[in-house]
């Protein structure tokens, strides 16, 4: 059985991400989406709505499950028994930093093996920081998120962060 993990801020879960989930889960038997708490970022989302919307967004997927964890990758990696980490690539700027950071987790957990999954090319200008700039003033952004992600961000956010 191979368990893998998709980690990321998901500062709130875009269908880019929708896609690369859907995709890993028919890759392998036990994706975990885990939010990613950095308490150097000031998140748009707190981490627990993060997950309660991403949990709406994958109840359908086959093996998939929502985590969260704080600090490194390959410590939950190891502790939790995952030995695929997945990374979505949308562009040579996303590559550039992924390989420094694949190359360092393969140094600190040699046994975990990232795996890279292009997105679609529909998706690839979709990026949560976009989608959080439109929330934030008040826009539409019903085209680049999954539909209960839409409807959380215009609960909270349609006229504007106040
Ligand atoms: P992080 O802060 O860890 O980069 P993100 O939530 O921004 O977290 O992204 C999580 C993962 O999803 C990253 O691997 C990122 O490259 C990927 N990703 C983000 N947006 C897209 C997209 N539109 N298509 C495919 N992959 C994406």
């Amino acid at each position: 059985m191979v368990r893998a993990i998709y980690p990321g801020s998901f500062d709130p879960m875009t269908l880019g991400h929708f896609d690369i989930i859907r995709r890993a889960s028919v890759l392998f038997d036990e994706v975990i989406m885990a939010v990613v708490g950095n308490p150097g970022k000031a998140p748009l989302l707190p981490v627990s709505e993060r997950m309660v919307l991403i949990e709406k967004v994958v109840k359908d997927l086959k093996g998939v499950k929502v985590g969260q964890f704080q600090g490194l990758t390959v410590e939950y990696a190891r502790q939790n028994h995952i030995t695929v980490l997945i990374r979505g690539l949308r562009a040579i700027s996303d590559f550039e930093a992924e390989l420094g950071m694949a190359q360092t987790n393969k140094q600190l957990f040699p046994e975990l093996e990232t795996i890279f999954l292009m997105t679609k090319a529909e998706y690839s200008f979709i990026s949560s920081s976009t989608v959080r700039e439109i929330a934030h003033l008040g826009g539409d952004v019903h085209q680049f998120v999954p539909t209960p992600v839409n409807d959380y961000l215009n609960e909270h956010f349609s006229r504007g962060i106040k």
